[in-house]
């Protein structure tokens, strides 16, 4: 057994069997991260901030480890092991927050769900078609955009809303984004393969089926 994960100690049983259980004031704040993490999904770096002041020591990239570690559900990750994949397996220790939360949180992390929606006053600028839409991949806020005022024109930039200063041309970014848009738009004679491919799939199955019924 490797040292206990943050929210947890190491320790032993009388007749020397090794085991990890909640260290409460560490177990308190991790409960407290998973709680911020599922009602604030955009702001996952501040919770971070917030949890040092709390007395958490892990830094960013430790911060990402933790909030995907099963362990604080009660699981453990049993990584591929030659013929077997990998799994989750009930631990032997004491969970620090539900399975439920856990999940919840993995699924805010992944994008799956989006609490906030773009405001569409916010992106109207048609310099700024993105605004409201990118992550900022420094600390994970909503990105927003704004003119900046140069010599002869006016500038667009995309930046972070928060003070992590990741900021983008608009201009780069929007053709960087259509180049990519546009590895999307399917060849013509695609269209009409997918069709009869289809319909030919469609059709198969569906005699497989009245053939199985009977
Ligand atoms: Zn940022």
């Amino acid at each position: 057994m490797g040292l206990a994960p943050v929210g947890y100690m190491n320790k032993i049983t009388e007749t020397g069997k090794k085991y990890i259980a909640p260290e409460i004031t560490e177990a308190t704040i991790m409960k407290w991260v998973f709680h911020e993490l599922s009602t604030d999904p955009l702001a996952a770096d501040q919770v971070r901030k917030e949890a040092n002041k709390k007395g958490l020591k892990c830094g960013r990239s430790n911060f990402w480890r933790l909030v995907r570690n099963p362990v604080y559900c009660g699981k453990i990750f049993i990584p591929k092991y030659k013929d077997e994949e990998a799994c989750l397996v009930q631990g032997q220790h004491d969970p620090i927050i539900s399975e439920a939360l856990f999940y919840e949180v993995q699924d805010i992390l992944d994008g799956n769900k989006r609490k906030e929606r773009p405001n569409t006053k916010m992106i109207s600028n048609e310099n700024l078609p993105l605004r409201g839409y990118l992550i900022c991949p420094k600390c994970g806020q909503t990105i927003t955009g704004s003119a900046s005022k140069g010599k002869y024109s006016l500038y667009y930039y995309y930046h972070c809303s928060s003070s992590c200063g990741f900021r983008q041309r608009a201009d780069h970014a929007n053709d960087i984004f259509l180049k990519e848009l546009k590895k999307f738009v399917p060849h013509p004679a695609i269209v009409d393969l997918s069709k009869v491919i289809i319909k030919q799939a469609y059709q198969t199955l569906f005699k497989q089926k009245r053939n199985v019924s009977e």
